[in-house]
């Protein structure tokens, strides 16, 4: 059963509950609804992607309450805060690298060093991101491949059933998705949205915009600095050698030069809240100890399996 909540103090402080404990909450922004998890919390991410049946990983939004919320969790630089102080709250997305302490799990951002956050200006969202007090990440709250919902209907129809609340502040604004702006290297327009390219330039000068099929914002999983691990990947491995780190899937295969145990209890929740600390602890130790790759015991291809085999299976692309 799905709560619909109202937004008043009572409904926000449901949905703030449920929020902390873990659960997914959809809730209305001033660009469209978002399906919102504990940013800190892997297995409530990987939740969201299991919801929307995504089949890839691809980085989510985290919505902060303020913008001092934000830039604790990321590096700003001057162009970020003067387009914050002019934009924030708002319809704009900033991409910036994470800092070295940033709690949001490895899998809200898909791997990535770099974390997109954004402030939103509706009401309600506000009040329940203050409640809340962390950050949530948050993708439209529609199941994949459909259109983003602009009213808490849309939301129930698609998710109802399989999210723990829907707070239902009414139809969006705004009604169409924020822009998103890349400012980790020079600024690039990675997607138009809420707030205009004429109005970014107007305050921070050029932006570029990203034209390659390589980095179209909605493929970032193809994007060159999308996290790949150094050393090469062997998929479905049945047995694995000693100059080999395993990724291990279930009981482990013996004879490895290091093991990363995803999830003993093959839970693909648990799997995928875990991939990316995985790749890099291996990789990591590979480096340490000399090993010459990875090798990934299979998982199986159903519910969130999909997304963790597509991430593998890129990992294990030529390069
Ligand atoms: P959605 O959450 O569905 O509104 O989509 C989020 C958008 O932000 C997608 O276009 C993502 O590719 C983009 N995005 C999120 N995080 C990053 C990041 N770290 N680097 C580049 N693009 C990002
Ligand atoms: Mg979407």
């Amino acid at each position: 059963m799905t709560e619909l909540l109202a937004p008043d103090p009572a409904g926000i402080a449901r949905a703030a509950a449920l929020l902390r404990a873990g659960e997914l909450v959809a809730f209305g922004t001033e660009t469209v609804y978002g399906l919102g998890a504990r940013a800190a919390d892997g297995e409530a991410v990987a939740r969201i992607y299991e919801a929307k049946e995504r089949p890839q990983f691809n980085p989510l939004i985290c919505h902060y309450s303020s913008t001092e919320a934000a830039f604790r969790d990321v590096v700003a630089n001057d162009a970020a805060r003067t387009l914050a102080a002019r934009f924030w709250p708002g319809p704009l997305t900033l991409v910036l690298p994470r800092r070295e302490d940033c709690p949001v799990s490895l899998l809200a951002g898909a791997g990535l060093p770099t974390l997109a956050v954004r402030v939103p200006s509706a009401t309600a969202a506000h009040a329940l991101l203050q409640s809340v007090g962390e950050a949530v990440a948050a993708p439209s709250a529609n199941r994949s491949g459909k259109i983003s919902p602009t009213r808490a209907e849309h939301v129930m129809a698609e998710l109802g059933g399989r999210i723990a609340a829907i707070l239902d502040s009414g139809p969006c604004l705004v009604g169409v998705e924020s822009t998103v702006l890349d400012l980790a290297g020079p600024p690039t327009l990675l997607r138009h949205g809420g707030v205009t390219r004429e109005a970014i330039e107007a305050t921070i000068g050029p932006v570029a915009e990203a034209t390659t099929p390589a980095a179209a914002p909605r493929s970032p999983g193809q994007l060159a600095s999308h996290y790949a691990p150094r050393l090469p990947v062997r998929l479905d491995a049945t047995s694995v050698r000693a100059d080999e780190a395993l990724l291990a899937f279930g009981k482990p295969l013996a004879g490895a030069g290091a093991v990363f145990q995803l999830s003993l209890r093959r839970d693909l929740l648990e799997a995928a809240s875990r991939l990316f600390e995985g790749l890099r602890a291996l990789d990591a130790e590979g480096a340490v100890r000399g090993l010459c790759g990875i090798a990934a015991m299979p998982i199986p291809a159903t519910g969130l399996g999909a997304a963790i085999n597509d991430r593998l299976a890129r990992a294990a692309a030529p390069r």
